[in-house]
């Protein structure tokens, strides 16, 4: 059997939106999981769209999701060049061969003889007009330096049908298509005919592209057709959609790998849910790991319809990949975040990491999580108000000098031995004990939700900051 050889084949726009790394992904999978090649070529023929940095986006984004490709522009192959504005030549050479074959044809008209086409509904179709000149005119106008393009010639009457692995067979009625063209003036190919070249000329076998290409390929197989080449396989993926009736779009910024791990999710969780995005494995599991994913991908678990993108299921994958990190690992990948919030330089950003590991599922959350750390302000007294704890403004007004008078008591200010001294002590004065550490959450954070209990959170504020903060949540409550 033939070696497979799948492509990823973006054109650079800047960023690595998820739509364009999930089709990478299973064009990665699908060679992986067949012991085949992974390449990588650039379809920059838009020039005007030349966006400056732009491939170097395309090779981090795939290296840093572990897609390591076997061949691409950095790393050479035997297939190059693998950027197809270097491939020039390449496509004048193929559209000559295309010509003298029948199947595309020299056009000189004008952009007013085109805008003429136009019918009363606004569509134009190119009426195949110099597909009748003479071989000599042709020659003539082109040798005169006029301006040209090249356009696919294809049949007027007929359908075409071909199989993709996805969707089945796909009939398109040729007079649905048109007259596209190939080489344009600038001497640069269309996608359409760029795709099909290089296609061939790299030996990819499995073309992995998105849906929207299906009702073009009959097209693209016209001229492998012409070209008396093998088509190649095709497995055309699912729309990936915003919600039920928008699609995942380009223009939505935050659909880019970037933003994504700029937002603090890994890009382990980032690539996972990426490959959720239109496939399961056959024991839907969801959690797995690049190589699990290798082993596990076949195209029958890819569905036809369209998947939804779901931030929350990917924010609970992201939290199942942070909860797996080590201590140290997730220090390493907090850090960036823990130094912008207001607490970097105050306290030791260690020991706050270790009280946030199982109580974060985006990283970029860290900051507003913790903010508050950094100083006490004004707050909301209800937080005293506590039905399980039995507690209120009026209980933490009487408990609190209590509170006060134990920890400055207390040296260690330890958790353990916080907590264990003021157990006693809440004993030995008959106070509930869930009552004394309500209270004392709620004063020396003036917050509802705290990384921690009310130890843990004094142990990190450390003695002095902590009586200083009842104090205030004294006077606070006797205003
Ligand atoms: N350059 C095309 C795109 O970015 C690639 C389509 C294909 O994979 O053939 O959509």
């Amino acid at each position: 059997m033939k070696r497979v050889r799948t492509r990823f084949a973006p054109s650079p726009t800047g960023f690595m939106h998820l739509g364009g790394l999930r089709t990478a992904l299973y064009a990665y999978l699908y060679a992986k999981s067949n012991g085949g090649d992974f390449i990588l070529r650039i379809e920059d023929t838009d020039q005007q769209r030349y966006v400056e940095g732009a491939i170097d986006v395309i090779y981090n984004s795939l290296k840093e999701s572990g897609l390591y490709y076997d061949e691409g522009p950095d790393i050479g192959g035997n297939y190059g060049p693998y950027v197809q504005s270097e491939r020039k030549e390449i496509y004048a050479e193929y559209a000559k061969k295309l010509i003298d074959l029948g199947g595309a044809y020299y056009c000189f008209c004008s952009k007013e003889r085109l805008e003429s086409l136009t019918d009363a509904n606004g569509n134009r179709k190119y009426d195949k007009h110099c597909l009748h000149l003479p071989k000599e005119e042709v020659e003539r106008r082109i040798a005169a330096g006029e301006p040209y393009v090249i356009r696919q010639n294809i049949p007027t009457e007929g359908t075409s049908s071909y199989e993709d692995l996805i969707y089945g067979t796909i009939n398109v009625d040729y007079d649905e298509l048109e007259d596209n063209i190939l080489i344009k003036s600038d001497g640069m190919p269309t996608y359409n005919f760029a795709n099909v070249i290089d296609d061939h000329l790299m030996g990819i076998t499995h073309v992995i592209r998105g849906t929207e290409y299906l009702s073009s390929t009959p097209k693209y197989n016209l001229m492998y057709d012409a070209f008396g080449w093998e088509r190649p396989v095709y497995i055309h993926l699912p729309t990936i959609m915003k919600d039920a009736t928008r699609k995942l779009s380009k223009r939505y910024g935050d659909a880019n790998f970037d933003d994504f791990v700029n937002k603090g999710y890994l890009k382990e969780a980032i690539i996972n849910y990426v490959a959720l995005l239109g496939w399961a494995p056959k024991d839907n599991v969801e959690k797995m790991t690049l190589s699990e994913m290798i082993e596990k991908f076949s195209l029958d678990g890819i569905s036809k319809s369209p998947s939804i993108f779901d931030e929350v299921k990917l924010r609970w994958l992201n939290g199942e990949y942070i909860r797996a990190l080590g201590e140290e690992e997730f220090y390493e990948a907090a850090l960036p975040f823990l130094q912008k919030s207001k607490v970097n330089g105050k306290y030791d950003l260690k020991k706050i990491a270790k009280l946030l590991h199982g109580r974060t599922e985006v990283l970029g959350e860290i900051p507003e999580k913790i903010d508050w750390l950094a100083e006490i302000e004004p707050y909301d007294l209800s937080l005293y108000d506590n039905k399980k704890n039995k507690t209120d403004r009026e209980v933490a007004k009487n408990l609190l000098p209590e509170i006060k008078k134990y920890l400055a008591e207390i040296d260690d200010f330890s958790n353990d031995n916080l907590y264990q001294t003021l157990s006693a002590k809440a004993a030995e004065a008959g106070i509930k004990s869930g009552a004394l550490f309500w209270i004392m959450r709620i004063a020396i954070t003036g917050q509802g939700v705290t990384p921690g209990g009310a130890t843990e959170m004094a142990a990190l504020l450390g003695k002095e900051e902590t009586l200083e903060r009842i104090d205030f949540s004294m006077d606070l409550l006797n205003k």
